[in-house]
This record gives structure tokens, sequence and C-alpha cells, in this order.
């Protein structure tokens, strides 16, 4: 894992994480600023008034998949396939930082060869 930026791998979570949560409560962040809401939570209140379903359904799912890969950066496990539990391709991570899956179980999923979930 020595190959891995994980604070710039944070970062960039981070600030796509932010980028997608002002995209999905419509810029109008400052309803409860107060209490810091919870970023899905926000995402699914969000869900049910936004207008542009499709597109905010691709984002709520981005957003989950960022938080998952901010848990497994906390928990010390990322980096690694959530299929075969082989390292990702640092490469692969760059590109695209909330990967859960190496490429070869990407496709599988793709295809369908086994659920997400
Ligand atoms: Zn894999």
């Amino acid at each position: 894992m020595s190959k891995l930026n994980l604070d710039k791998i944070k970062d960039k979570l981070l600030a796509e994480r932010e980028t997608l949560v002002s995209k999905l409560s419509g810029n109008d962040l400052s309803v409860d600023d107060a209490e810091t809401p919870d970023p899905v939570d926000l995402a699914v209140r969000n869900y049910s008034k936004n207008v542009m379903l499709a597109v905010s359904e691709n984002e709520s799912k981005q957003l989950i998949l960022i938080n998952e890969a901010l848990t497994r950066l906390a928990d010390d496990e990322y980096g690694i396939c959530q299929n075969c539990e082989k390292d990702v391709n640092p490469k692969r991570l760059d590109a695209v930082p909330w990967a859960r899956y190496c490429l070869n179980c990407q496709e599988l999923v793709e295809q369908g060869l086994f659920d997400e979930d």
C-alpha cells in the first residue's frame, strides 16, 4: 500500500463528496448547516424532492461509494478489492478513488456476473 498517497486520495474523495452534496442539495446548503447533516441523509432527503431524478440517483450512488471509500480509508482497508480482496491497481484508484473493485471484478459486475451487494 506504500504506493498509494492516502492523504491525497482522501482529499480527492472529500472534495468530490462536497461537490456531489452541493449538487444534490440544489446548492442550498444553508438549511441546517449548524447540524452538519450526514451527506447521505441529505442526499436521500433531497432525492425525494429533486426534479432531476435520474441525475440525482447516479449522484446518490456515487456519494455512497465515496462514503464507503472513506470508511475503508479509516479502517485501513483502502485499495483492496471488495470482491476478490486483491490490491486494486493504484492507477485505477488514482482515476476512480471510490472504486470498489479491481478491474477484473468491475468487469464481472458490469456483465452482471455477480451481485454488487
Ligand atoms: Zn477483484
